[in-house]
């Protein structure tokens, strides 16, 4: 990586960047300057919201719609969140970055309810330290204001670890959420190492089976066992279960067979721009 930033520096002609053969220097130049870049990208409003549909393969109804998020830069190339999420989440820039596409998403779903073509949860992924905020809750409850916008029209969906990062505030924050309607979901399901009995304790009402364990199905006796524990386990619960990732017709039968029923994935449907959402939900 020196080396070819040497090669960078020299075809641009400035021989003397000394910093650049060093590795964590260069990497530390990196950082500052995508940090830079979406700092200027967060000003033009580059950050957009695609949806994922989540369907409901028992009656092929829509049962929600995930936001995630899209840089569209100037020369409208679209870049994907890994290239991006984590250095705006270092830097705490996530906390506007996920505020800007939040309010993109409401607005494109609040004018969907106003057509009457939605039904079905918007879904948002929030980082942790957007939900740790001192403001978050009073964020939330003035966007929803100002959209006329109820509660029980969102989920949102967090990871173990980032409810474990800090349980007895996260817990504090989504019964918060919860007495506004808002659903919460456990996203990445399966990945996490926490103990199980949290789920009981907290407002969780949802399980996300982690994209890991549904691509290998169904041929793969881990992966089997694993995804039916899951759902047996969701079951015994009460709570709702839902598999990411799904691609194929085997994959379905699988889930459907074994009694999970809302599916998100390619199979149905990659995640889409406001336009190509709304004439899917057209058609629905
Ligand atoms: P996630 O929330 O677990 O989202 C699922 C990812 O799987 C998405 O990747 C989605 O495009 C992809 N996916 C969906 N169906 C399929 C499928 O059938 N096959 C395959 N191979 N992939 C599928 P994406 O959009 O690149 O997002 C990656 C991660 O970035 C998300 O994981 C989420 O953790 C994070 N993220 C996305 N949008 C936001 C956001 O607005 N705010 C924050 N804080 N994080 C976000
Ligand atoms: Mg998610
Ligand atoms: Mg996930
Ligand atoms: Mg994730």
């Amino acid at each position: 990586a020196a080396d070819a930033a040497m090669y960078r520096a020299k075809d641009q002609g400035r021989n003397n960047f000394q910093f650049y053969t060093n590795d964590l220097t260069e990497q530390a130049f990196e950082h500052l300057s995508m940090q830079t870049k979406i700092r200027q990208a967060l000003d033009s409003e580059e950050f957009i919201p695609y949806f994922q549909p989540q369907i409901n393969a028992q009656n092929g109804k829509l049962v929600g719609l995930e936001v995630l998020v899209r840089w569209k830069n100037k020369d409208g190339d679209i870049i994907p969140p890994s290239d991006f999420i984590p250095i705006a989440e270092k830097t705490g820039l996530i906390v506007q970055l996920d505020r800007q596409v939040m309010r993109k998403a409401i607005e494109h779903y609040t004018q969907w309810k106003k057509l009457g073509v939605i039904e079905g949860r918007l879904s948002l992924n929030l980082a942790v330290k957007q939900v740790q905020q001192k403001d978050f809750f009073t964020f939330i409850y003035n966007l929803l204001s100002k959209m006329q916008c109820e509660g029980s029209w969102l989920e949102l969906e967090l990871t173990e670890s980032d409810i474990m990062t800090n349980l007895e505030e996260m817990s504090q924050k989504m019964n918060q959420l919860r007495e506004l309607g808002i659903k919460i979901s456990i996203d990445d399901f399966g990945t996490g190492y926490s103990s199980l009995s949290y789920l009981k304790k907290l407002p969780v009402r949802k399980l996300k089976i982690d994209r890991s364990f549904i691509r290998d199905l169904p041929d793969d006796e881990d992966d089997a066992v694993i995804t039916k524990t899951i759902i047996s386990m969701a079951e015994n619960l009460g709570l709702e279960v839902i598999a990411e990732g799904v691609e194929t017709v085997e994959q379905r039968e699988f889930l459907l067979q074994n009694g999970c029923y809302q599916l998100q994935g390619f199979l149905y449907s990659k995640p889409l721009n406001a336009t190509e959402t709304l004439a899917y939900l057209q058609k629905l």
